[in-house]
C-alpha cells in the first residue's frame, strides 16, 4: 500500500489518483495535503520517515469504518507550505536574473558601438 484514499479508506497508488473503489479525487490543496498525508510519500515530522504500513492499514480501516481521520493539522499545514514552493513555477525571478545576464550581455557591445559611431560621426 502506498496511499489510502481520504474518502473511502480504499488503497491507492499514488496520492492524488482517483479511488478505483468510491472514486473520489483529491483536488483541491487540502485533500491533496492530506492524501498526501496518508501516503509513502509523507515524510513525519518527528522521524523524516514516511508512515509505515501498519500506520497507513490503520488509518485505511478507520476511514472504512465511518470514522473521521484525526488529521494532525501542522501535518497537512506543512504539506501544503511544501507543495506551495514544489508548485511555485520555476521562479521567475531566476528568469528575471537570467534576462537582466542577457540584456548587459548585449547592452554593452551595442552601447559601445553606439559611443564608437557616434564618435565617429563627430570627428
Ligand atoms: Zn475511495
Amino acid at each position: 500500500m502506498k496511499a489510502v484514499c481520504i474518502s473511502c479508506g480504499n488503497q491507492k497508488t499514488e496520492p492524488y489518483k482517483q479511488c478505483s473503489r468510491c472514486g473520489f479525487r483529491p483536488t483541491d490543496d487540502v485533500s491533496i495535503a492530506k492524501s498526501i498525508v496518508l501516503s509513502s510519500r509523507f515524510r513525519k515530522r518527528q522521524t523524516d520517515e514516511p508512515p509505515s504500513k501498519d500506520e497507513l492499514k490503520a488509518a485505511a480501516r478507520l476511514i472504512e469504518a465511518g470514522d473521521q481521520y484525526p488529521f494532525d493539522e501542522r501535518d497537512v499545514r506543512r504539506v501544503l507550505d511544501e507543495k506551495a514552493i514544489a508548485l511555485q513555477p520555476l521562479s521567475s525571478a531566476a528568469k528575471w536574473q537570467l534576462g537582466r545576464f542577457f540584456a548587459l550581455l548585449f547592452a554593452v557591445p551595442i552601447i559601445a558601438t553606439c559611443i564608437w559611431l557616434f564618435r565617429k560621426f563627430l570627428n
